[in-house]
């Protein structure tokens, strides 16, 4: 599709599935927040690498040597992406969600965690060992910082203390004001941790120019396949903590302990990155995300970020020419927002569109809460946190929905897919 910037191409292009109505159509994949299709630089990346593959950090062959050095310098690739200051460590997880379950179990002793009930549940829920406080959903991006400075201002100012900020919301897409939320957790001496899972696909993300102690994202939405996440950022509080797994890769030294001492065995662990990255790595994983950041960095985001301006404007403008169609919006219809949008049809089970969407057109989007219930419930209206996410019963025309739609393109995204999501939904 001539819409599509070259380098940033992903799989899937030409895939077809079946229509209920008879005939194939190609796939239109918008559901980019979920997890997005592979950019095709990644995929032959890989493909190159994988004849050579070979265990990281555990072999002496030559394989396993070129395999520890691409691992190595994924580290400083992505460090790289993220523009991280000098010192920072760059920890590679599973994704996002471990990422922030491996900082929220390096905490310090003592530590106070601030987040917005807001939150994807990865960002809300890893805390709850901690001394949380759960501040109230803001309608303006200037309310989020001054609730936040309200709640740092009560807390005992001694204490460790780590604010948790998603960056671009996965229900909304709308951008969260993280340069003055950092402020605001420094000025009061606490850190912060951006989820930067649909922040990083969509927008640049400076560690410096943000002033955020740790970032967290995932490699599959960030165009790259696979099980890779990471986690960047200050190093103290993870070579204070315990290893977030315990075994090889993790320790430099085991000794027996002498029987007179007890028995046992003694352990020494890294202190670098390796210290929470114990087993075999995902060295594929681990270099798909590394070339995912490469290409996005060579082709720039200057492209990315327009052309998404432009399908973020055909979505809106054909949803606000239905009139039973409400856009899910916490900060109004101006506020930044990258390519997440969520939606209600009145008199719509949000599952029978989306599934309408798949079997009648081929386009595949999301639907349901998200794994955000809390914001989507504030945002839907409802007074009620039941029933769950599934089995949403049929809402009728002007009752509230109990659930909603969410479509989600980026890089790669043809015209033609979004220009089809709106046709089907009129
Ligand atoms: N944070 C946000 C804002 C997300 O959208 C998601 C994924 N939907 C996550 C965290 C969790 O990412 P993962 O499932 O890759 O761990």
């Amino acid at each position: 599709d001539s819409s599509v910037c070259a380098p940033l191409a992903v799989l899937g292009r030409d895939v077809t599935v079946p229509l209920v109505t008879g005939g194939e159509v190609t796939y239109a994949a918008l559901d980019y927040a979920a997890s997005a299709p592979a950019l095709q630089r990644v995929w032959d990346d890989v493909a190159a690498y994988a004849p050579y593959y070979g265990s990281v950090h555990r072999g002496a062959g030559y394989l396993s040597q070129l395999s520890t050095d691409l691992f190595e310098n994924s580290r400083t690739t992505v460090a790289e992406f993220l523009d991280c200051r000098e010192d920072d460590q760059v920890v590679f997880t599973r994704s996002t969600t471990d990422s922030l379950n491996l900082l929220a179990a390096a905490l310090p002793a003592d530590c106070q965690v601030f987040v917005f009930e807001t939150e994807h549940h990865a960002s809300l829920l890893p805390w709850r060992d901690a001394r949380v406080t759960y501040l109230n959903a803001p309608r303006t991006p200037g309310e989020a910082v001054r609730t936040l400075e309200r709640a740092l201002a009560d807390r005992d100012p001694h204490g460790p203390a780590l604010v948790c900020v998603t960056g671009a919301s996965n229900v909304t897409g709308e951008l969260w004001p993280v340069r003055e939320l950092a402020a605001a957790a420094h000025a009061h001496g606490a850190r912060i941790v951006l989820d930067a899972a649909q922040l990083a696909p969509h927008h640049p993300v400076s560690v410096r120019e943000l002033d955020v102690d740790w970032v967290a994202f995932s490699g599959h939405k960030l165009y790259a396949p696979f099980g890779s996440g990471v986690l960047a950022g200050r190093s103290d509080w993870l070579r204070a903590a315990e290893p977030y797994l315990a075994g090889g890769g993790a320790s430099r030294k085991v000794a027996r302990r002498p029987k007179e001492a007890g028995g046992g065995v003694d352990v020494e662990w890294h202190d670098t990155a390796a210290r929470h990255e114990a087993g075999s790595p995902n060295v594929i994983g681990v270099y798909s995300i590394a070339s995912a950041c490469k290409a996005l960095t060579e082709a720039g985001f200057d492209e990315l970020v327009a052309r998404e301006r432009h399908l973020i404007r055909t979505v809106r403008e054909g949803l606000a020419e239905v009139p039973a169609v409400r856009v899910l919006s916490l900060f109004g219809d101006d506020a930044p927002r990258v390519g997440v949008i969520s939606f209600v049809v009145d008199g719509w089970n949000s599952s029978h569109f989306a599934a309408a969407l798949s079997a009648e057109y081929g386009i595949g989007v999301r639907d349901g809460l998200f794994c955000a219930h809390p914001l989507v419930r504030t945002l839907l209206g409802g007074e009620s946190d039941e029933p769950g996410e599934c089995g949403a019963p049929e809402a009728a025309p002007g009752e509230k929905s109990l659930n909603a739609i969410r479509v989600s393109f980026g890089a790669g995204t043809p015209d033609e897919h979004v220009e089809r999501f709106v046709r089907a939904v009129k």
